[in-house]
């Protein structure tokens, strides 16, 4: 737990969420400003503050995110179809919150590049 960290104030449940999944290393949560028809927030409960402080311990917990990425995309209907799983880091990179998370979306078509 980081102090003033919204993430790991909805991990703890201190602040609220839809939350769409969990288990004891993630929650998956609905993003309060969807971009997509379905656009989920894949939050480890581990406050890691970007992609660039990821280590070898954590290896597991990030093939984790991918597979229950693919798994909630199966569940809630739009996996055939496509989607995308997106990480943002450091400023140009477009992160807001500063614990990592992977963002879900599906439901329509994604253009590529993203802007
Ligand atoms: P980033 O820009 O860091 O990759 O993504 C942060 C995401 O978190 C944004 O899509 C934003 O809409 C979402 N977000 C920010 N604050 C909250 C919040 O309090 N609750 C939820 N559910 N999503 C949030
Ligand atoms: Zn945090």
């Amino acid at each position: 737990m980081s102090n003033n960290c919204i993430f790991c104030k909805i991990v703890a449940g201190e602040i609220p969420a839809r939350l769409v999944y969990q288990d004891q290393h993630l929650v998956v949560i609905e993003d309060i400003n969807p971009q997509a028809p379905y656009h989920y927030l894949l939050v480890p409960r581990k406050h890691i503050r970007t992609t660039l402080d990821l280590t070898t311990a954590d290896n597991d917990l990030i093939g984790h995110v991918f597979q229950t990425a693919g798994k909630i995309a199966h569940e809630m209907g739009f996996a055939e179809d496509g989607f995308r799983i997106v990480n943002n880091c450091n400023e140009a990179g477009g992160q807001t919150v500063w614990h990592i998370h992977f963002h879900l979306l599906g439901g329509r078509d994604l253009t590529w590049p993203p802007g």
